[in-house]
This record gives C-alpha cells, structure tokens and sequence, in this order.
C-alpha cells in the first residue's frame, strides 16, 4: 500500500552517506532475467487492474500464470482465483523439502491491483507503460508491478539455473491490496502453516537527492489502523431559548479531554532497534532522548521531546487524533447532533477494543456514542526480528551497497503482512527497491522508478532466496 511510510522518519535521521562507491556492474547472467522483467513490467502496466467495473486483475493474473507456466512451473502448482471482481494467484516452486529447519514454505507477498488513475489528470495515458529518462512511467511502476515483475523473472532465472531450494518457495498475488483485501485474508487463510512470509511491497531502501544510498528498511511490524465515530444528540430547538445542554459544546469538551490524552508509553524490540539506528544521526538533544527512551520507556523527558516530533510520536505508541467534525444543521437552530472522527494508529499487541474502551473513559460522558468504523484493517503483532532473516537481508542489500545500515522499521500503514501476522506467520517487508523520496509518486500521477533498480533487484532476490530457502 505505501511502502514509503517509513521514509520520513528514518531519512531525517540517517543522513550520512556510507562513502564507499555504489556503482555495481551487471553480471552477464542477470541481463536475461532483466530484459524479461521489463517485458513484464511493461505488459503488466497495460492490465488496468482497478477495483471495480472494467477490472483486469483476472486476466493479468491468467497472464502471469502462462509466463510461469512456460518458464517451467507446473500448470498444477499455478492457481489462479477469482474472488468477486478481482482474483489472487499462487505458484508453487517446489522444493526438496530438505530444509534444515524443517520443510514450512516460504512466502512471498505482492499485489497485481492497483490504485485508480484518470488519464485526463496525467501527462501521459497511465497504462501505456513509456520508457523514458532512465524511468519508466505508468500506474503501478512504483506500486507494485515493479518488484513484482522482477520478482517473476528472478523464480524464472532460478528455474532456467536449475536451483532446487530446500523448502517450497510459494509466490502469493493478491488482487485488492490497496482496497477491501479480501484476497489477502483468502491467501492468508490458506497458507498460514509457514516458515516465514517476504513482503515485496514492503521496506526497502531510500536514495538522498544526490543519489547516494543513507538506509534500507526491513519492515517487521505495522500499527493498526482504526476510526472511531463520536457522536453527541441533543433534542435541539431555537437558538433565541438556549439549553443547558448542547451538543456541540459536549463534543468539544470531549475533544479536548482526547487532545490532551497521550496513551501510555511502549516499545518492543523493532522501535528499539529503529530508534537506536537512528540516533547515529540524529541532531544531539534528540538522539539523547532516543536512547534514553530505549534505556528507560519510563523517562517522562525523553518521551515529551519524541513525542513533541511529529516524526517520531507514533513510534513511542499508540496516537488518536480528532480528523474531521460535522455538526448543527441551521445557524439559528439550536444542534441536534455533534460528531467527530478520531483516527488512531495502534500499537502492535493492543487490543482495538481496549483503545475504544479507553477514548470513553477518557471523555468520562455517558451521553456519548462511540462506534468502530469499519476500516479493513487488522490488528497484528509485531514480527520476531529473526536473526537468519536479518543476516540474509543485510548481506543481500550489502552485496550493492556495502555500508548501507539496515534498520527494522515499524510503520504506520496497513499492508498484505498485516493479514499474514495476523495468521501468525512472521512477515518482512523487503522490497530492494532504492528510491529518493522527489521519486515517490505511489498511488499519486505520472509514477515512475528508475530503470537502474531493475538488474540489482534480481540480485538481490536471488540472494535472499538462496539463503532463505535453502
Ligand atoms: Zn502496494
């Protein structure tokens, strides 16, 4: 959905650069792979694969089966489902299933769908992929049919190199991530029993404007996204014959006590992780209060200072904060009904109930109603930061980049992984993707990623699934 969310708070940071030359040349044995990734890419583009009427998540994912198929999956270890107007696809890289710990799969997230795009709004028609610049442009270049393309020409490279992995390396393709994610709960539900879960749509690593590598993000936990409604009725009447009661001035009451509300202090092994690499480099007074906060959640100094940085208050625990208000019906009517949104990012491992439980407590007025909207979203814990899952990221991004510190991340937003921890399967976000944050046009007009990614994802891919799926 927005594997960028991270970006603000750790770009602020890490602003060194690791020094060393960057520049990689392309080994002779990628170019295959990558010229048939850009074919991908560039035909995958051409699917306008959006929610609703006209939807071609089906037909891309039949597409990206045939490609599978001719490059030596069997027909039968590649399903493809249709589920209401979209569909998800599965294939199976079988493996030898001698695995040393144990023969689970492992999985690997993406999404074919995409957000809307109205090619009267951009500059060139959204689902003629162009080559240009070194870029190429279209909706779904950046998120996701970039990772996912070079993703697909990696397993087919791995098939053409005769690799045998030891367990079971399973491609899961959702088709409404960025929507109601009724793909995702599907796959989650049906391939839960796994070793671990890589999120190509998630993390990845972040370019300064000068093109110089700063840092690279495993994403190993995500909040949960929830809306509460509030609402305030009142029987109303003439304005010139003022109550004692009035619902605007009972929603207002409610909204101050939430403004002046913090939720408790926490912290779990990846913010202590993420606040520790960031304060390297981070401005003295608030490094200090990093890893003050890291040694002590409890230091009530540290915890104002993170919390009074809009870039790291989320990352010190749950937040609500009031986004929109309707209320009155007549300037000299006297209001029937007061309502506000409170949108909250939730710690993982927190109830959402318990935060809708806590907001009435904390307005103390019973004449409040206060509703869960429905948002999709899931509550999930955070991932263990796997050691053999660390090692194998951070070799994979050094190969490219050989200082570049690699940084577990918790973010904000809601993705695929979300469902699969929920599932119970530890889930990363590691799209190899470099980008600089003037090239992050996700779900906004005229997307584009540099060409340059292309021939180094493979690599990187290869790299980790030697390691991972051994
Ligand atoms: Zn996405």
């Amino acid at each position: 959905m927005a594997r960028r969310m991270y970006a603000a708070f750790l770009a602020m940071a890490v602003a060194t650069s690791p020094g060393a030359a960057w520049a990689q040349a392309q080994s002779p044995a990628a170019t295959q792979a990558e010229a048939q990734a850009l074919d991908l890419l560039k035909r995958g583009i051409a699917f306008r694969t959006v929610a609703g009427e006209g939807n071609q998540t089906f037909e891309y994912a039949t597409y990206l089966k045939s490609v599978l198929v001719a490059g030596g999956f069997a027909d039968e270890d590649v399903t493809v489902e249709r589920l209401g107007d979209t569909a998800w696809l599965a294939a199976r890289y079988r493996g030898t299933g001698k695995a040393k710990n144990g023969a689970k799969p492992l999985l690997i997230s993406g999404h074919m769908d995409v957000v809307e795009a109205k090619p009267s709004d951009w500059e060139r028609d959204p689902f003629t992929a162009v080559v240009e610049n070194g870029y190429i442009w279209g909706r779904g270049a950046s998120d996701m049919k970039y990772d996912l393309s070079t993703m697909v020409a990696t397993l087919l490279q791995l098939k053409r190199e005769g690799f045998k992995p030891g367990r079971d390396i399973l491609l899961l393709l959702s088709g409404d991530e960025e929507t109601s994610m009724k793909t995702t709960a599907a796959l989650a539900d049906k391939f839960h029993d796994a070793e671990l879960l890589l999120n190509i749509d998630g993390g990845g690593g972040e370019y300064d404007e000068a093109g110089k590598p700063i840092v690279f993000g495993v994403q190993g936990a995500e909040k949960t996204y929830a809306d509460f409604e509030l609402t305030f009725t009142n029987p109303g009447g003439h304005s010139s014959a003022p109550r004692r009661t009035n619902a605007i001035y009972s929603l207002s009451r409610a909204l101050s006590r939430i403004g002046a509300y913090e939720f408790p202090a926490q912290i779990d092994e990846i913010t202590r992780a993420s606040l520790l690499a960031a304060a390297e480099n981070a401005p003295a007074p608030l490094a200090d209060a990093m890893r003050r906060f890291v040694a002590n959640p409890d230091d009530k100094e540290a915890l104002k200072t993170l919390r009074d940085d809009p870039s790291y208050v989320g990352q010190t625990g749950t937040t609500c904060v009031a986004t929109m208000i309707t209320a009155g019906h007549a300037r000299n009517a006297l209001p029937q009904k007061a309502v506000a949104n409170i949108n909250c990012r939730i710690f993982p491992g927190v109830k959402v109930a318990d935060v809708q439980k806590t907001l009435a407590e904390v307005v103390g007025d019973p004449s409040m109603t206060i509703v869960e909207l429905d948002s999709g979203s899931r509550a999930s814990d955070a991932s263990p930061l796997r050691p053999d899952l660390m090692k194998a990221v951070t070799k994979a991004v050094r190969a490219r980049f050989p200082k570049v510190p690699v940084v577990p991340v918790m973010s904000a937003g809601a993705t695929d992984s979300m469902w699969f921890r929920a599932a119970g399967v530890p889930s990363y976000g590691i799209s190899p993707i470099f980008m600089k944050s003037s090239d992050g046009f996700a779900h906004g007009l005229n997307e584009r990623t540099p060409l340059s990614e292309l021939g180094p994802s493979i690599t990187y891919y290869k790299s980790l699934l030697a390691d991972l799926a051994k």
